[in-house]
């Protein structure tokens, strides 16, 4: 019994904690994931909506820069995704936005810090526009440790968003799984939340579980991936509020450090300050052939795992670079020189690069197959025969 009682109140308090650094008034931690807190938010949105009879919202606005994730989730709701375009600073474009905001825009889906490492520069008015057609903002939180203990969603404009506790609160840009996509929103949104939710007793000390009035109902089992919760409610413990803007400030100015050693040999996709993360381009000048893909796998020969490519699908050639808060000078040295080499290579022995990874135990994986016909069972012989290929 008393550790059940624990347990609820560690998660009163992240629910606490994850409202109070994000500016909303209250927060699920039912979703598994970041996409399963986007499609919370967008069922919520719907939910909304239909409460106030205003039934003829069929679209949503996302940004061509943004992650699968979400123009997915608006069509797996039911919703017609209607695309924006990004402006030559990386932001979204206005022009775009106001030409299709209409009666019909149930809400738009943004992240800020953006997919390509930029601050939305024109966010409260973004904001501003989407209200006053009638829509909602969902936030998608992967991006939340750019801006920690600095600036809040909730004042930014949003109506809700999902953190993703897994990337932001323990595991720096992710790393595998299990996730927790909590969500968090406005007072407005918060009957249709999903639950159980946790919330005081009559008793101090005391704790129990709620399913808010309008709720869509649930959408994990149990309580959520509690382990996620209990390593999200560590880390802010850990670094307390001081030491959450401190993540922010790092991370942000370890991107710029290797942004600004790295840009004269690969081009920035927009030469602007960045957040947490920047992306290049694999375009080296004088290098033939040689792509992005080559450029990330000769990297493994240097003892790197390679960062993020081919995304966000709006650069070509982009190469997504996040050091995080909790890479050394040192490492993010090792990591510059090795990419300085490879560019070196690139023009004199582009060879090397499209033969790439010399000293991996395989080399080019065939990642259709992977996906196609998955082997989702160790076999000793099978591995021993693949590996005779
Ligand atoms: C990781 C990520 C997501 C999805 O989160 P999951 O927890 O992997 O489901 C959504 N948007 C962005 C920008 C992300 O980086």
């Amino acid at each position: 019994m008393r550790r059940c009682r624990r347990g609820a109140a560690l998660m009163f308090e992240l629910q606490n904690y994850l409202a109070e650094i994000s500016g909303f008034d209250a927060v699920s931690l039912q979703p598994a994931a970041g996409a399963q807190g986007e499609f919370t938010g967008i069922l919520v949105f719907r939910a909304y909506h239909l409460s106030r009879d205003d039934t003829d919202r069929t679209e949503i606005l996302v940004p061509d820069a943004a992650h699968g994730t979400n123009p997915a989730t608006a069509a797996m709701a039911g919703y017609t995704v209607v695309e924006l375009k990004s402006d030559e600073r990386g932001n979204v474009d206005m022009d775009d936005l106001k030409r299709k905001l209409s009666p019909r825009t149930a809400g738009m889906m943004l992240t800020n810090p953006n997919t390509v490492g930029l601050f939305e520069e024109q966010i409260v008015e973004v904001a501003r526009l989407v209200h006053a057609a009638g829509g909602l903002m969902y936030g998608d939180g992967a991006n939340f440790n750019a801006i920690l203990g600095i600036v809040k969603p909730g004042e930014m404009g949003f109506d809700f968003m999902h953190y993703n506790l897994h990337k932001t609160f323990t595991t720096p840009h992710g790393g595998g799984g299990p996730g927790s996509g909590a969500v968090g929103c406005t007072a407005a949104l918060a009957p249709f939340l999903p639950g159980p939710r946790v919330r005081e007793g009559q008793q101090p000390g005391t704790y129990g579980f709620f399913m808010p009035e309008q709720s869509i109902g649930r959408v994990k089992a149990f309580h959520g991936n509690f382990g996620m919760l209990v390593r999200a409610w560590t880390y802010i413990r850990t670094l307390g509020e001081a030491g959450l803007r401190e993540v922010s400030e790092i991370a942000v100015l370890n991107a710029n450090y290797i942004r600004t050693q790295l840009d004269a040999l690969y081009p920035p996709a927009i030469d602007r300050i960045c957040m947490h993360e920047s992306v290049l381009r694999g375009q080296i000048a004088g290098a033939q052939g040689v792509r992005t893909l080559d450029i990330a796998k000769r990297l493994i020969d240097f003892g790197f795992h390679p960062p993020t490519v081919y995304f966000p699908l709006i650069v070509p050639e982009a190469l997504m670079i996040e050091p995080t808060e909790t890479e050394s000078k040192r490492n993010m040295d090792r990591f510059i020189e090795a990419l300085r080499t490879i560019a070196r290579e690139a023009v004199e022995t582009p060879e090397l690069l499209h033969n790439a990874p010399h000293n991996a135990p395989t080399r080019r994986l065939d990642e259709v197959r992977a996906a196609r016909k998955p082997i989702l069972r160790y076999d000793r012989e099978k591995f021993a025969e693949m590996m005779a290929e």
